[in-house]
């Protein structure tokens, strides 16, 4: 579902530069959950943001879904770019619209109609377990509650890769139990493809299938969770 090959990304500023990502090769499957985990200027954030070019990396090439998306740009980039949602650490919501118009949004960018938006947004909110809080706004919910719009908003346009940037990181035990749980509940019944980085091993172990280990913007290890972390 996601081949990267040979992924490099060097920032240039002031003269300095830094490689914060360094020649890596990566291959996700299908409905796979796909862990990225290392310490703070690992890269991580930087790889991650590459796989939807957020992104564009100095050199190598990013494959989602069977298209090379570093060969696009404009218009034809922002289609494919559709198959991939995200979601953040701090949410990035809009907080002077309620939650309905948050999901929404991506949805009127894509030109849907109205009463087609309105009964997409419903089904997010029941995916979500945000039934009751449709008309709220982000000031109004708890930190899970704010995520869980967020993922709302990131499977508005029915995409087929969810990538998580420290997703769980501004939340307490407990909310991040609960999101992971609904993470995986969207794996199992969407059959989604869920990239996400963290710096926290409990994450990993909970949901991911498989995992990088990052260090100076290389991949030091990959392999399944049990094999990387579980061994005795
Ligand atoms: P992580 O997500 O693992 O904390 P990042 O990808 O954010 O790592 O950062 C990797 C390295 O790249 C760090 O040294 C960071 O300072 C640097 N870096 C990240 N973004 C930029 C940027 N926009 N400009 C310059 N350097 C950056
Ligand atoms: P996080 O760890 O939450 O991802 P960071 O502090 O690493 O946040 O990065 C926040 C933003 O600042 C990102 O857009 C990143 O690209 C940018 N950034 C990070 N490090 C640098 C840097 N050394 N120089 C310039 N921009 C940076």
């Amino acid at each position: 579902m996601i081949a990267l090959q040979n992924i490099t990304k060097t920032y240039r500023s002031r003269g300095q530069t830094v490689d914060a990502v360094r020649d890596i090769t990566l291959h996700v499957e299908k409905g796979e959950i796909f862990g990225i985990i290392g310490h703070s200027g690992a890269g991580k954030s930087t790889l991650i943001r590459c796989i939807n070019l957020l992104e564009r990396p100095t050199s190598g090439s990013v494959t989602v879904g069977g298209t090379e998306l570093t060969k696009l740009g404009g218009k034809e980039l922002q289609r494919q770019r559709r198959k991939i949602g995200m979601i953040f650490q701090h949410f990035n919501l809009l907080s002077s619209a309620s939650v309905r118009d948050n999901i929404a949004f991506p949805l009127r960018l894509a030109g849907m109609k109205k009463t087609a938006i309105n009964a997409r947004v419903d089904e997010l909110l029941s995916l979500v377990g945000l039934e009751e809080h449709g008309n709220k706004y982000p000031a109004q919910l708890s930190g899970g509650q704010k995520q869980r719009v967020g993922i709302a908003r990131a499977l508005a346009a029915d995409p087929e890769v969810l990538l998580c940037d420290e997703a769980t990181s501004a939340l307490d035990p407990q909310t991040t139990n609960a999101i992971l749980s609904l993470l995986m509940d969207i794996n199992e019944k969407l059959g989604l493809t869920i990239v996400l980085i963290t710096h926290e091993m409990q994450v990993i172990r909970s949901i991911c299938d498989r995992v990088a280990v990052m260090d100076g913007g290389r991949i030091v290890e990959m392999d399944t969770v049990l094999n990387v972390f579980l061994r005795p």
